[in-house]
Formats: structure tokens, sequence, C-alpha cells
């Protein structure tokens, strides 16, 4: 299954990512993540990343479809791959098509996690996670057993700096102006898939896995 995962940043991608992972054993591709691991390694591509990720703005597309290209070129994409937070722009969903195109691939699917605004913030405000192994907590809604140690691997868990006021608003806003108007480019194509995602994490993922079951 080639599949991509879409909402509003703190919509809860990454974690339905992770859940899906587990179930299906196919790569996910997180380009937040991937950007996050080039700037704390401080590679050429996090000291270009950085600059923007600061201020909430979206990576230049040039940059951003090139990393990703490069991963779907990797065997373990060849039978399946699901995207977290890419495209986010209509150059970058086109560039998407033409490089599976070239490969004889294509979307097969395009899930939208729909959270109203004041959830978001909320899911925003209290999102922790663990440096090391990556794993997403909440403070409230999925605290560690431990106030602020991965469960998985014992490391302190952190914020993410833009997760914070200016640049938290700066990031719904460049989403709403840059990545909303995308949903209809896939809902044209048919392969658009609107899931509420005011609810529970495992209820959500009942739904995705409903859509992937059926693809
Ligand atoms: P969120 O939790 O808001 O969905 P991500 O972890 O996906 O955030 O992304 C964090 C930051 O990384 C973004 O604010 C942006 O600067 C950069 N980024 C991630 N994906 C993309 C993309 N597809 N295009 C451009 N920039 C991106
Ligand atoms: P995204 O990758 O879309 O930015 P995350 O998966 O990082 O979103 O989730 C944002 C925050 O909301 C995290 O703290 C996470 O633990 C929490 N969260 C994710 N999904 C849900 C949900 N369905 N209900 C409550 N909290 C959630
Ligand atoms: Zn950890």
């Amino acid at each position: 299954m080639n599949v991509v995962l879409m909402g509003p940043p703190g919509a809860g991608k990454g974690t339905q990512a992770e859940i899906i992972r587990q179930h299906y054993s196919i790569p996910v591709i997180a380009t937040g993540d991937m950007f996050r691991e080039a700037v704390s390694q401080k590679t050429e591509l996090g000291t270009k990343a950085k600059h923007y990720m600061d201020q909430g703005q979206l990576v230049p597309d040039e940059v951003t479809i090139g990393i990703v290209k490069e991963r779907l070129a990797q065997p373990d994409c060849q039978d399946g791959f699901m995207l977290d937070g890419f495209p986010r722009t209509t150059p970058q969903a086109e560039a998407l098509d033409q490089v599976l195109a070239d490969t004889g691939r294509k979307i097969e699917a395009a899930i939208n996690i729909s959270v109203t605004e004041e959830v978001l913030i909320e899911r925003i405000e209290g999102r922790v996670s663990c440096p090391d192994c990556k794993t997403i907590y909440h403070l409230n809604f999925n605290p560690a057993s431990a106030e602020g140690i991965c469960d998985e691997c014992g490391a302190s868990l952190t914020y993410r700096s833009d997760d914070r006021g200016d640049v938290a608003k700066k990031r719904l806003e460049v989403y709403l102006e840059q990545t909303l108007p995308l949903l209809e480019y896939y809902k044209e194509q048919g392969l658009l898939f609107n899931i509420d995602g005011n609810r529970p994490a495992d209820e959500v993922f009942r739904d995705i896995k409903g859509i992937l079951e059926n693809l």
C-alpha cells in the first residue's frame, strides 16, 4: 500500500503512523522527523531546514522533494510505504506522483485526519516526545508512566521548540494557506478519505484500518 497521511500540526499523524507501522510493517516516511534528525546531527540539510522550522515555515519544496525522492528509491519502500507530513504543497504532490509514475507506482489513498482548532492547540501544548526513540506522549492524553521519562527507553522527554506560542500559531496558519488546498488535489482523483480525529487514538486507528483493508 502506498498511502499519504495528512492533517494539521498536532492532528495525530505521528501517533497513527506509529500504530500503522506496527500493524502493517511498512516503512513510515516522516519528513518532520527527517528534518529534526538532520538538525540534531548538524548536517548540511539540517542547517538549511532549521531556519524555516524555527519560524514555523515550510522547508522549500526542492529540498523536501529531494529527500523524499531519495527515500522512496530505497528497497524497503518498493512494496509499500506511508508518508507522514508529505506532501504539504501542490508542487510536492505533483512531484510525488511523477516520482512514483517513473517507477510504476502510484498513491492509493490520502487519509486526512481532521481535528478542530481548539483540540489541535491542546494537543500541541501538551506534546512531549522522546529524543532517542521518538515515541510521542501527551502530558494529559497519553502520559508516560513515570513523569518526564520515556517508557520505551528511559530517556528524558522533551518539548518540540516549534510547539511554543507564536511558532505553533504560525504552523497552523501555514497549514491553512499551503496544505489545506491540497485536499482538493486528492479529492479530484477520488483518493481522499476524511477521518474525524477528535476522538481517542484507538478509534481513529480503527477507521484508518478500515480504509487500508479496502484498498
Ligand atoms: P507537525 O507535527 O506540525 O505536523 P512535522 O513534524 O511534520 O510537524 O514538521 C515539522 C516542521 O518540519 C514543519 O513545520 C516544517 O518546517 C518542516 N516540514 C515537515 N514536512 C515538510 C514538508 N512536507 N514540506 C516542507 N516542510 C516540512
Ligand atoms: P502530528 O504528527 O499530527 O503533529 P502527533 O501524533 O504528534 O501529531 O500528536 C500530537 C499530540 O497529540 C501528541 O502529544 C499526542 O500524544 C497527542 N495525540 C495524538 N492523537 C491523539 C488522540 N487521538 N487523542 C488525544 N491525544 C492525541
Ligand atoms: Zn524513548
